[in-house]
């Protein structure tokens, strides 16, 4: 991986895990659609199951089209494995399960996707773990809110909806002192334009739904650990550093070193979770990812262009975008993520609910979808919908207040898009 790593990210996002087909040649990473794969003999069957050797034994488990994906996902974020699986939101609890118990909590950022303070406030506690959520620009919050159960630090690079740049270093300062590792879900950056692992991330997660796929086509996710976090350090992180029950006693961290969080996702995760992620959808990402780069320089020029131009409209209160001078967080640009802050941001309205709401029905160029990170240009209302499932106080928290619409900012002439948010806010 080391030398991969080396290469230019162009080259990475087309070549990294994709060497020629080993059986026909072929130069695109064939769609492996085939469930089991045929072992050599009795003892290449055992090795495998033993962790000996690497190998494939079974798409719940290993796939080579998926295979390649999570190479190539690790390789962009500078990470030492990665592990795919069916969604972002199956990636966070794979990049959680094996740190957690019952018990135990993560302290995660107030200012995460609303589906994710969902997951991590509510539906986790049924395994009884639980998420306490703070302000993740204020590291004695975040401090003060970490106790002796907590096994993780959470929080999203760029955050969904409002566009807020978490300050990663500052934050992993705090993880480390506390010697628990920070998860940071990268979704809205992408590994193109910030490198969460750079900043001090153990683990990186991604809803690859959105633009690593880039074409809104398939649901998928991935961990990706950094092979940096000391797992052996403390008695936290049994799973790793102890004999894990769970598959024969192996000491996984001890065994595997730096690959040890990733073959534990692998033999245990994937296996008794089966949160997999299938061929088809890896061939799509896969896709996807060769023009990640193109992609990103063009959603970000244009979010520029249409963050500028919503900000100065009469119909306009406020306009989140990181990358224009009025953001708070337009100073972590620069550190975290030099070459652009995405195109996700929200824009609030003078007419407030009820205007947000006619927006949305007005527009016609952009499509009103639940989704982001298509080539296509989205908008949504969040406190209707994606975020509906918040306390008022969770929504202001989150950046999805009543009067606020968010745009995913796609890679069609930003001059039509502009023409078409003109005649929606003229007619509100
Ligand atoms: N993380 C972020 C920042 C997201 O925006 C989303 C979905 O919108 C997710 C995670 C969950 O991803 P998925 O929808 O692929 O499960």
């Amino acid at each position: 991986m080391s030398d991969e790593r080396q290469q230019g990210f162009d080259t990475l996002q087309i070549h990294a895990g994709a060497e020629p087909d080993p059986a026909t040649g072929a130069r695109n990473p064939p769609i492996y659609q085939s469930t089991a794969f045929v072992f050599k003999d009795a003892e290449h069957a055992a090795n495998l199951f033993a962790l000996k050797e690497v190998g494939y034994i079974y798409s719940r488990l290993t796939n080579p089209t998926v295979g390649a994906l999570q190479s190539r996902l690790a390789a962009l974020e500078g990470g030492a494995g990665a592990v795919c699986c069916s969604s972002g939101h199956a990636a966070q609890i794979m990049a959680i399960f094996p740190l957690m118990g019952p018990g135990k909590n993560i302290v995660a950022s107030n200012r995460l996707y609303g589906g994710s303070v969902t997951q991590l406030g509510r539906t986790i506690s049924r395994f009884g773990w639980n998420t306490k959520f703070v302000d993740f620009d204020d590291p004695k919050a975040i401090a003060d809110a970490i106790d002796d159960d907590t096994r993780a630090v959470y929080c999203e690079s760029i955050a969904n909806p409002g566009g807020h740049i978490a300050d990663l270093r500052a934050i992993a300062d705090v993880a480390d002192a506390a010697g628990l590792p920070l998860i940071v879900d990268n979704t809205t950056a992408t590994p193109y334009l910030c490198n969460p692992i750079e900043h001090g991330a153990t683990l990186v997660t991604h809803s690859t739904t959105k633009y690593l796929t880039g074409n809104g086509s398939v649901t998928g996710g991935a961990v990706i650990d950094s092979g940096k976090f000391d797992w052996s350090a403390s008695d936290k992180f049994p799973s790793l550093s102890a004999p894990e029950p769970a598959y024969h006693g192996l000491k996984f961290h001890e065994a595997l070193g730096p690959m040890a969080f990733t073959f534990h996702s692998i033999a245990i995760g994937l296996r008794d979770l089966g949160m997999t992620m299938n061929p088809q959808a890896a061939h799509y990402t896969l896709m996807g990812v060769e023009t990640l780069s193109l992609r990103m320089e063009k959603h970000v020029a244009n979010a520029e262009k249409i963050a500028g131009w919503l900000e100065g409209h009469d119909a306009v209160e406020a306009v989140t975008y990181a990358g224009l001078k009025s953001s708070p967080s337009y100073d972590r640009i620069a550190t975290y993520c030099p070459k652009g802050a995405s195109s996700l941001f929200t824009v609030a309205l003078e007419s407030g609910h009820d205007g947000c709401v006619k927006l949305v029905d007005n527009l016609k160029l952009f499509s009103h979808v639940a989704n982001l990170g298509d080539a296509r240009s989205l908008v949504i209302h969040p406190a209707s919908t994606t975020h509906s499932q918040l306390t008022d106080e969770q929504k202001v928290a989150a950046g999805a207040a009543p009067n606020i619409v968010r745009f995913s900012i796609g890679i069609e002439d930003a001059d039509d898009l502009i023409a078409d948010l003109d005649q929606a806010l003229n007619n509100l």
